[in-house]
């Protein structure tokens, strides 16, 4: 037997054919062209599953299931993804049944971060942890709850909103329409509007010169750069992006009681310019019980970890 995985992302999309043991057969990425509305995206995913069970030499009757990561919010148990911001026209499509009529296999579907959440908890960082957090920090930020070694949906599948806690009451405005959440802080978005903001305010740095004097062009690739350099604006700016994450992390470790905090995601790999910070601010913030006991790690299946959570998802249960 085998199972598929789908990680769609508003500018890529991977899909994978595995056995259950988690071996990965072939695998397949591609621009998911999101400006096209939904259909066509779909149609793509399912030409790309069909060639890769074609290709690995899966008869379509021997797939036994397909787990599906999309961001959200989405609805799990009818299996229709509702408004995903970087998903133009997808409200309302029923990706669940499109997938499961057209391979005749029980499909799975979880937001985006949860599945990462499941990857590691299978797979990585998580594994043998009963119950963790997962922080995914990226151009936005989301976030999974393991509880008793399943992922914690809460009424309509939407718990582990970790970006959308409000870290500063008069903050700035966020995507989700609220003021000092902590993705309007400590994203990759937001480092890169924080770096531009303090160079527009004149402060000398490094980073000027490598992004050739047009400050538009700063982000937090160029502010991370800079940082291993030396460069005193941006080792503040990971200080400052260390400290948001931090109070975040300490008010999830005072909600949840977890024995770990992972963080993932692409800004995560700056490595300890933002772990050291938010590890020493979430210990000095959080209870002190509570602290002693969470350690706070790096996620450890990488870019994989969509494509490995949404793989986990396909041998889940149904329900
Ligand atoms: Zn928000």
């Amino acid at each position: 037997m085998a199972i598929a995985g789908i990680d769609i992302g508003g500018t890529k999309i991977i899909v994978a054919v595995a056995d259950e043991q988690m071996n990965i057969r072939g695998r397949a990425r591609f621009d998911t062209k999101a400006e096209r509305g939904p259909l066509p995206v779909v149609q793509d995913m399912k030409n790309a599953l069909h060639r890769l069970l074609k290709e690995t030499g899966v008869p379509v009757e021997s797939l036994s299931s397909i787990g599906i990561g999309c961001g959200g919010p989405l609805n799990r148990r009818t299996g229709v993804v509702l408004t995903v911001p970087n998903l133009p026209g997808w409200n309302g499509l029923p990706l669940v049944d499109l997938f499961a009529e057209e391979f005749d296999c029980k499909t799975l579907l979880e937001n985006d971060a949860n599945a990462a959440a499941l990857g590691e908890a299978r797979l990585g960082a998580g594994r043998g942890f009963e119950d963790f957090a997962y922080f995914t920090v990226s151009t936005g930020i989301g976030g999974g709850i393991i509880a008793g070694g399943k992922v914690y949906h809460g009424t309509d599948d939407n718990a582990g909103e970790f970006g959308h806690q409000i870290i500063l009451p008069d903050g700035p405005r966020c995507n989700c329409g609220n003021w000092g959440c902590l993705e309007s802080l400590a994203s990759g978005t937001a480092i890169a509007r924080r770096t531009r903001e303090k160079l527009a305010g004149g402060r000398f740095s490094k980073m000027l010169e490598m992004v050739g004097g047009d400050i538009a062009k700063a982000d937090a690739q160029v502010a991370a750069e800079a940082a291993r350099m030396g460069d005193s604006l941006a080792l503040d700016i990971w200080e400052e992006t260390g400290k948001y994450l931090g109070l975040g992390v300490a008010n999830i470790i005072n909600i949840l009681n977890p024995k770990r905090v992972v963080i993932g995601g692409g800004v995560s790999k700056v490595g300890d310019l933002l772990f050291e910070p938010a590890r020493r601010v979430a210990k000095a913030r959080a209870m002190r019980d509570l602290a002693r006991v969470a350690d706070i790690v790096p996620a450890e299946l990488g870019d994989d970890g969509g494509i490995l959570g949404a793989l986990c998802l396909a041998l889940e249960p149904e329900g």
